[in-house]
């Protein structure tokens, strides 16, 4: 019972800290087909895509949405940065950057490809690897007891991806074992789960429901 309110309160603290399917949901149906364009674009091809691959107008209001990130390296789209993390996700032998320690289960379960994920444990910057199935589950962590840190670092977010997502990173066992705040740490299981609530609406925008089978079954 532990486990699952765990889960669902880092789901609302996630949601609350940053709306992203509310803000996804709100935007009309042209600007949200731009939106799935850039998402399906980073599942498809494994890299960052050019913000002229949507029309202009589309690219602004996705961008002051903050459901779109502009780099020089082209348009982060949560879960995947175009810009180095520090957290290294490969997937289909594609090798991408995963906007927060959460994001990175998020990419095997959208890409539904086994991932590969290395980064660092933000206190002693050991590396540690975490293998995981299709599902993002399953997982397999070097050095084992790896664990999730969900820390504030800013109480005001603008764009998510400077204030919110790096301070949720990946700690070693010894780190977390000393951790001030034991209530920021998120198993690895619990932080997969979390991942696939918070990102679940983008498979489905992705994916679609066929409604024709639907029908069909319904007559
Ligand atoms: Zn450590």
């Amino acid at each position: 019972m532990k486990y699952r309110n765990n889960i669902i309160n880092d789901v609302k603290r996630l949601r609350r800290e940053f709306p992203l399917q509310a803000r996804v949901e709100a935007i009309d149906v042209a600007t949200c087909d731009a939106y799935t364009s850039v998402l399906s674009a980073w599942i498809q091809d494994g890299v960052a895509p050019q913000p002229d691959i949507i029309p202009k107008m589309k690219f602004e209001k996705l961008l002051a949405l903050d459901t779109i990130v502009m780099t020089n390296s082209g348009l982060g789209c949560y879960p995947f940065s175009a810009e180095k993390t520090g957290i290294n996700v490969e997937f289909r032998g594609h090798h991408v950057y995963a906007m927060s320690a959460i994001d990175a289960f998020a990419i095997s379960f959208l890409t539904e490809s086994e991932i590969i994920i290395q980064s660092r444990c933000s206190k002693c910057a050991l590396p540690l690897t975490i293998k995981t199935d299709d599902l993002g589950q399953n997982m397999e962590a070097l050095p084992a007891g790896t664990q999730v840190e969900y820390r504030q670092v800013s109480t005001e977010h603008t764009a998510c991806c400077n204030d919110l997502f790096p301070g949720i990173t990946f700690i070693c066992a010894t780190c977390a074992a000393i951790a001030i705040r034991q209530s920021d740490l998120i198993s690895l299981e619990e932080a997969s789960v979390v991942g696939r609530v918070f990102y679940y609406f983008q498979s489905c925008l992705i994916n679609p429901p066929d409604l024709k089978n639907q029908n069909k079954n319904a007559a």
